[in-house]
């Protein structure tokens, strides 16, 4: 039996505030919840799922499920991100991620504007009117640079 270690390292600001976690190689938002990281439904999440990969992320970290996946959980886990850093909205969930685990969470203050800017990717998208501009390109080159590349070896 194949033993995969789970690993966790949190990542803090000089000020000491958390920037954001690293849990089996992906990079977390620091108010997501671990247990939830631990715990992703087959296909869910931003491991397995294209458009979490893209939509999930803020400033490199992961920062919620996408809509699709968020259904998967009944909206337990909140409504689905549909754009960067932008939640579906839906008023019958009080589960919605800034309703709960994101909630007073400054964007600006967490991720890594190295990894990705997303407020810049964002300002690029209404600038130029770019499309498909995604930011999980950098994600990708931090991690890992196969994409999905690993069973043909
Ligand atoms: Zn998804």
């Amino acid at each position: 039996m194949e033993f995969k270690s789970h690993e966790t390292y949190y990542y803090h600001t000089y000020a000491g505030d958390m920037k954001y976690y690293d849990h089996d190689k992906t990079l977390y938002a620091p108010t997501f919840p671990i247990e939830w990281a631990k715990n992703h439904l087959p296909d869910t999440g931003p491991e397995c799922c294209k458009n979490c990969k893209i939509f999930g992320f803020w400033n490199g970290v992961f920062l919620g499920y996408c809509v699709k996946c968020a259904e998967k959980y009944e909206g337990k886990r909140g409504n689905g991100f549909i754009f960067y850093g932008e939640e579906k909205k839906k008023l019958e969930n009080s589960n919605s991620a800034f309703n709960t685990y994101l909630k007073d969470v400054d964007l600006d203050t967490i991720g890594d504007k190295k990894i990705c800017d997303s407020a810049a990717v964002i300002d690029e998208i209404n600038t130029y009117e770019i499309e498909d501009y995604n930011c999980f390109s950098y994600v990708s080159c931090y991690g890992s640079n196969f994409d999905g590349g690993y069973d043909s070896y």
